[in-house]
């Protein structure tokens, strides 16, 4: 199964790709996580792409483009992925289907933008190990430190509340026009996203059941 999670900054995308790439045994791709770690590293694309990230615009469709190339091509993907935060662009989108990958499922889960700045107040990530938790919504088990490792939480610099309205504007500029894109290929599938993280991940499930249970 090959599914794309599209949605605002914020939207819940990252948190539903996790879940499903359990439940289902498929990797989850975060093209933001892998730059990130780039940018922790200080390699050559990290450096690149700093800026622009910290400013919540989107680095350019070809670095990005190399990094999903160089990724998809690994063994863990050929039983399907889930892309989390690709294509944010419509060239982004028309490289993919250029590389040959057939996409199953794009999964867009909506949220209003006023619910994402609140939300994203709230947002804590774990510096070493990228796990993502919310003080409201999704906590960690061990207060402002990782559950997974342990490590101290932190404030991602891109979710300052001026660059979440930065990051927004960027979304309905550049990756909203992916929706009409995708619904032309009937593979768009809208899930309003609900404020109980349970409830979305619930209407998630049964858009990609139907989808399954379709495809027998
Ligand atoms: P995310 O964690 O998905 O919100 O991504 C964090 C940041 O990484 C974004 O604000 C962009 O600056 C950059 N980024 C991630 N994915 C892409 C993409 N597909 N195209 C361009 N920039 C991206």
């Amino acid at each position: 199964m090959k599914l794309i999670f599209l949605g605002a900054p914020g939207a819940g995308k990252g948190t539903q790709a996790e879940i499903v790439s359990e439940r289902y045994n498929i990797p989850a791709i975060s093209t933001g996580a892998i730059i990130r770690e780039a940018i922790k590293n200080e390699t050559e694309m990290g450096l690149a792409a700093k800026a622009a990230t910290e400013r919540g615009e989107l680095v350019s469709d070809d670095v990005v483009i190399g990094i999903i190339k160089e990724r998809l091509a690994k063994d863990d993907c050929a039983n399907g992925f889930i892309l989390d935060g690709f294509p944010r662009t419509v060239p982004q989108a028309k490289a993919l289907s250029e590389m040959g990958v057939e996409i199953d499922l794009v999964v867009s889960i909506e949220v209003e933008d006023e619910a994402i700045v609140k939300r994203m107040s709230g947002r804590r990530v774990c510096p070493t190990c990228g796990a993502s938790f919310h003080i409201e919504y999704k906590p960690s088990s061990k207060g402002e430190n990782c559950d997974k490792c342990g490590e101290k939480l932190i404030i991602r610099k891109d979710d300052d509340p001026a660059v979440v309205l930065s990051r927004l504007e960027t979304y309905h500029e550049q990756t909203e026009p992916l929706k009409s894109f995708y619904e032309t290929t009937g593979k768009l599938r809208i899930v309003v996203g609900q404020e109980e993280l349970a409830d979305t991940t619930a209407l998630c499930a049964k858009v990609i059941e139907d989808f399954m249970g379709g495809n027998k």
